[in-house]
């Protein structure tokens, strides 16, 4: 298989909207959440593991995500 057009799709940790996007190269999957405009990258490290780390808008700190989880 050359290129992996499969599209990855997930729930926004920030906001639960549905995100989606392709996989690159590098395998990640970079998104930026359309509706509270958070960036994640996905990133594939294992067949049944992936890492989805999350940037935050300037001016929005992880003490109101962290809130949410409890
Ligand atoms: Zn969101």
């Amino acid at each position: 298989m050359l290129e992996d057009w499969t599209i990855y799709s997930w729930y926004c940790p920030n906001c639960k909207k549905e995100v989606a996007g392709f996989r690159n190269k590098k395998n990640q999957i970079r998104v930026k959440c359309a509706a509270c405009r958070v960036e994640m990258i996905r990133r594939i490290v294992g067949r049944h593991h992936d890492v989805i780390d999350i940037y935050f808008p300037t001016g929005e700190g992880f003490s109101d995500w962290e809130m949410r989880e409890y």
